[in-house]
């Protein structure tokens, strides 16, 4: 126990004093296993991991063990080849945010496992070449050191910190958030849609029309039913069976779907977004949405997706409708705090900050 007390402050016998990666990465990779809502920061840092443990034992020491960009990316998604794209990808990840909002839970997985350091990302800046190397570096879970901050108080561990929460934290700090555009076409519709998405939308002349005439057909169709039931009332007397009791769950069922399309295409028109039905998009697709634009007398509509990075924990950002008063107006939910890390949405800037209580 006194051992650790006298922890040096400089940075050198502390670096001596460190266990390397290699020690540190197999309870690292654990963690990041037992990690379960897939998100793009995830998948990068277990590549990271992936990757530093198959040159760590090489090296021995963890100075070596860089990876830029594209490296990382091309582990996840080969695919994707060039660096400004991978780049991007990286960025809009967010390691670093995915690292630290999850550091409590890190930091005692890691010590429940007896050990009295973990492992933090470290991005490096290499001037001129403008490749960023990213890299992970041990540090001791011991608080003291956490307020030291012995080396690499690089961009990496000020973003690790949420905006300031001064005396007297009135709310949470405003996070902006910047939502990715997929266009129609790049979202995967499921075979059910495939008739009307396979190249992504389908135009319709008459679609408000056709609204007009299923919301006008509704209410007659409920005035009709009215009727029929009024006059089984008056005129039939039989008792009750059970195909007349099917008959009615049957058709109170299909009228409730009916109605609910029916709005759904109504606030399609009006709002110009509504997140997709999970029957429209290939089953491992993430969530889309329908979006709907004019192009001369036509109407298209196209199925897209809006998506983005929790800024809070770097988790999947989705559209989702508010509650109460908000019903009808999207919000971007974590999929990690749907109820807590909330942001709005604007379609046209696809910016959003931290939504309000
Ligand atoms: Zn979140």
């Amino acid at each position: 126990m006194f051992r650790d007390e006298a922890a040096p402050t400089s940075p050198e016998p502390v670096a001596n004093r460190l266990p390397t990666v290699a020690e540190l990465l197999p309870c690292f990779q654990e963690w990041l296993a037992g990690q379960h809502v897939e998100s793009n920061a995830l998948a990068l840092l277990r590549a990271l991991g992936n990757e530093s443990a198959k040159v760590a034992h090489l090296t021995g020491r963890g100075e070596q063990l860089e990876f830029n960009a594209e490296d990382l990316v091309q582990v996840c998604w080969p695919e994707l080849v060039d660096f400004d794209s991978a780049k991007m990808k990286v960025k809009n990840a967010k390691l670093e945010q995915y690292l630290s909002s999850r550091s409590v839970d890190r930091e005692a997985f890691f010590a429940q496992r007896g050990l009295k350091h973990s492992l933090r990302l470290r991005k490096r800046s290499t001037s001129g070449h403008h490749r960023a190397q990213w890299s992970l570096e041990p540090y001791a879970l011991t608080p003291q050191e956490e307020t030291i901050e012995p080396h690499a108080a690089s961009d990496v561990s000020h973003i690790g910190r949420l905006e300031p929460v001064g005396p007297g934290d009135a709310g949470p700090a405003c996070l902006r958030i910047e939502y990715a555009y997929a266009p129609a076409g790049t979202v995967k519709p499921s075979w059910v849609a495939r008739p009307l998405f396979g190249s992504g939308s389908f135009k319709t002349k008459s679609l408000r029309g056709l609204l007009f005439a299923s919301t006008v057909m509704a209410p007659m169709a409920c005035i009709a039913l009215l009727a029929a039931i009024v006059w089984l009332m008056l005129f039939v007397n039989r008792p009750v069976t059970t195909a007349d009791l099917a008959f009615f769950v049957c058709a109170a069922g299909i009228g409730w779907v009916l109605w609910d399309f029916v709005r759904q295409l109504w606030w399609l028109l009006a709002d110009r977004i509504v997140p997709a039905a999970d029957v429209l998009v290939r089953w491992n697709e993430p969530p889309a949405q329908l979006e709907s634009f004019k192009q001369g007398d036509a109407r298209i509509i196209g199925l897209v997706r809006y998506s983005a990075t929790c800024p809070v924990c770097a988790a999947t950002v989705e559209l989702r409708y508010g509650a109460g008063h908000e019903r009808r107006r999207l919000f971007g939910c974590c999929v990690e705090a749907p109820q807590e890390h909330v942001f709005t949405f604007d379609r046209v800037t696809r910016q959003g900050k931290t939504a309000p209580r």
